[in-house]
């Protein structure tokens, strides 16, 4: 298995610390509105990462954050006359909403930044030990850049550059620092806002800090995959190498995996430009496993425009997937059973090679785009060989394929069946005259049937009454 490694800019195999595990961390969002579907995009992209790491026999080890302590909450919190607290709890819930709607699997730990606040006073004091960090006149302890030397390893840039480019620091108000480059591990509190002790005044950490904490505290130094939207190669995971290395003096994360953006006409999403649509809004108009798909219909590096028409495309694609399985269980509600037929064995056998083409477009650093075509293939192929005739085991062990791989994927292309009501009182009554004929093996089994299809029968003084379940 290959993964693009932002470090070293090129595919590299992977290979795991610890054989058989990964360890994975993802920068999770800040909560303090409901997330919009650029922030979707890492959701859906390492979700099916892991789900793929998973389907290759490992054990993941998932962990992603909630920022919950921020100015853009706090703000927040202000307006609506609240705590801070408040604010991040209520958009955690929601945000867990809508990854479950989107199918993604909740992380092995959602830690947040405001329960890891002593970890993160810890780390930052090993760093004043070290001389890596200092303590200004008004009581911010900056991080001393050049004092790593690596620094600008992940974003391939250099010091020089990044003097440069940052000049404009110096007069920002953050005079105190020693040096343009130096950034920020724990300010003093202001007016208003939640706050906790240090040794170096009441007040909260930098953003950065956390991940390198909640990353320590439930995986260990040194970790597999770091993960995260482009956005955050720098100054983030920059930031993060250089605190978390020069703390723990181990190599943090082996493999730096990074998502491209989720765009508008070519600009990207953002809250702060205004131009987002919120998962909410599109759950309205789409079944969520659309957006999905549409997320994985592009690989996850190549920057994604946003459409309606995209998403027709989407929703076009995802139903000829869920409208194969629909058949091949309308094909199984009639099939006999019965072996494997030697045709039959020879079909399974070509598609597998379906099979063995989504692995390796996997493989080859999670391309789902050519996964998908895969699947494709493989239900073009079920579509053209299935049929009345087609034996059960033949049947099922096309639809497990692709019930599979659409699983890796994340996507739910099984649908309950929905029966109508005039196919219930129809049953209903053929179960009655089984009765009468005192043919109750076949009444039960029309009880069972219905039982499947989620109908639940009640026979009471005045007949049979029924709902759904
Ligand atoms: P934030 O809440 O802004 O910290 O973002 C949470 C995650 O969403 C980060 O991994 C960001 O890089 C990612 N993200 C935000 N906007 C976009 C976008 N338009 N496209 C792709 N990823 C994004
Ligand atoms: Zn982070």
């Amino acid at each position: 298995m290959k993964i693009y490694n932002t470090l070293s800019k090129k595919k590299e195999e992977f290979i795991p610390i610890e054989p058989g595990k990964v360890k994975m961390y993802v920068c999770g969002p800040t909560v303090y509105n409901l997330i919009h579907i650029g922030n979707a995009r890492p959701m859906i992209v390492f979700d099916t990462v892991r789900r793929y790491m998973e389907y290759k026999g490992y054990e993941v080890n998932f962990v992603s954050n909630f920022t919950d302590v921020d100015d853009k909450i706090i703000k927040k919190a202000i307006e609506e006359g609240v705590e801070a607290s408040v604010i991040s709890e209520r958009y955690i819930a929601e945000c867990k909403k809508d990854m479950e709607a989107m199918n993604v699997k909740p992380a092995t730990t959602h830690p947040l930044a405001t329960n890891e606040i002593c970890g993160m006073v810890e780390m930052i004091e090993k760093l004043v030990e070290k001389g890596h960090a200092y303590k200004a006149a008004d009581g911010t302890v900056y991080f001393r850049t050049r004092s790593f030397q690596e620094y600008g390893k992940l974003s391939h840039k250099n010091l020089e550059d990044l003097q440069g480019g940052n000049r404009s620091l110096l007069v920002s108000g953050e005079d105190q620092k020693e040096d343009a480059l130096d950034f920020v591990l724990w300010k003093p509190k202001k007016e208003g806002e939640p706050y906790w002790e240090s040794p170096w005044c009441q007040g909260r950490p930098g953003w950065h800090i956390e991940c390198s904490v909640m990353s320590k505290r439930y995986l260990g130094d040194e970790i597999d995959i770091h993960a995260g939207g482009e956005d955050l190669v720098f100054p983030h995971h920059e930031n993060e190498i250089a605190q978390s290395e020069a703390a723990n003096g181990k190599t943090f994360a082996r493999y730096w995996m990074h998502n491209a953006f989720l765009n508008i006409e070519n600009r990207k999403m953002s809250k702060s430009a205004g131009n987002f649509f919120t998962v909410r809004d599109i759950s309205e108009k789409y079944d969520l496993q659309i957006l999905r798909f549409f997320m994985l219909s592009a690989h996850y590096r190549s920057p994604l425009n946003f459409s309606g028409e995209l998403m027709e495309a989407a929703k076009n694609g995802y139903e000829r997937i869920v409208t194969s399985v629909t058949n091949l269980n309308y094909l199984l509600g009639r099939a006999a059973a019965g072996e494997l037929s030697r045709e039959e064995k020879e079909l399974l056998q070509e598609a597998e090679g379906f099979v063995k083409k989504f692995d390796e477009a996997m493989d080859d650093d999670f391309n789902t785009a050519d996964g998908i075509s895969a699947i494709f293939e493989l239900v073009k192929f079920a579509n053209t060989h299935a049929g009345e005739s087609s034996s059960i085991a033949f049947l099922t062990a096309l639809k497990e394929e692709i019930l599979q791989l659409a699983d890796i994927c994340g996507l739910i292309v099984e649908k309950a069946e929905e029966i109508l009501e005039d196919e219930v009182e129809k049953l209903i009554l053929e179960r009655q005259e089984a009765r009468k004929a005192k043919n109750f093996a076949r009444a039960d089994e029309i009880r069972d049937e219905l039982l499947q299809k989620g109908i639940l029968l009640e026979d009471t003084r005045e007949g049979v009454k029924w709902k759904r379940a």
